[in-house]
């Protein structure tokens, strides 16, 4: 299972493809990816089984300035394609990728989702409802809201996410809870991968995730802040490998 996010660049499908397949080696049964050209038009692909059936659903037009990829290994539903990640809200505004476990996803679900109605058995899906549900019905913004769903979930769980908002298409919301993440540090653009080596071949300056912070990355800078909401300074740092 693995996860690889892009902002900023035109060949963010590709490196999303590539990310994937060098994460390949951690095990997976499905994949997906989720684009947005900042054009208003976005694309949402998942399939079963290996990358190439995923590589192959790609029709030509299907391109991006930013996206997320994801490779699952299933704990809570089928391998399927509706339980590939991304997972979306009801609304299909927002897009999350997830690696790890939401303990308390039932709990989460029966409290505040009781109207919303699912597409998926994945726990993961009941966060990405919970963030529209906070945004819609609340006017809060995505960081905001997103910050409040961490703060609901229990200190027992796993996860690396990473979120996408259809209306800030340039922007990725991250966040890690004892699964691994970090952010790559490109060249006109910004990564976030599970590992190293899934952005090596964009870069070799990174960034450090710490759990229980929350991470904006944009095309041309990354924001950290703790849970309460203080901006924390997180120095770069180079790898050197071959790619
Ligand atoms: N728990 C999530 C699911 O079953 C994520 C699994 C993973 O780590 O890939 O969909």
């Amino acid at each position: 299972c693995g996860i690889v996010g892009v902002t900023g660049t035109d060949k963010s499908l590709s490196i999303l493809i590539d990310g994937l397949k060098r994460l390949e080696y951690r095990g997976y049964d499905s994949a997906g990816v989720y684009v947005n050209d900042q054009q208003g038009h976005d694309y949402l692909v998942k399939r079963s089984g290996r990358i190439a059936n995923l590589e192959a659903a790609l029709s030509d037009d299907v391109h991006g300035m930013a996206g997320i990829g994801h490779t699952r290994w299933a704990t809570h539903g089928e391998p399927n394609e509706a339980n590939a990640h991304p997972q979306y809200s009801q609304d299909e505004r927002f897009y999350l990728v997830h690696n790890g476990v939401i303990e308390n996803y039932a709990e989460l679900k029966k409290e505040y989702l009781s109207d919303v109605k699912f597409v998926s058995q994945t726990d993961t899906e009941v966060i990405v409802q919970l963030v529209d549900k906070f945004v819609t019905e609340s006017g809060m913004s995505t960081e905001a809201a997103l910050l409040k769903v961490l703060r609901l979930i229990s200190s027992d769980s796993s996860y690396a996410f990473v979120l996408m908002d259809k209306e800030q298409p340039d922007t990725l919301f991250v966040a890690k809870n004892k699964s691994p993440l970090l952010v790559g540090v490109a060249d006109g653009y910004n990564m976030v991968g599970s590992d190293a080596m899934s952005m090596i071949k964009e870069t070799n300056t990174f960034m450090e995730i710490g759990d229980h912070e929350l991470v904006v990355v944009k095309p041309d800078h990354v924001i950290v802040k703790d849970f309460d909401g203080n901006e924390v300074d997180r120095p770069t740092f180079k790898v050197d490998m071959d790619a």
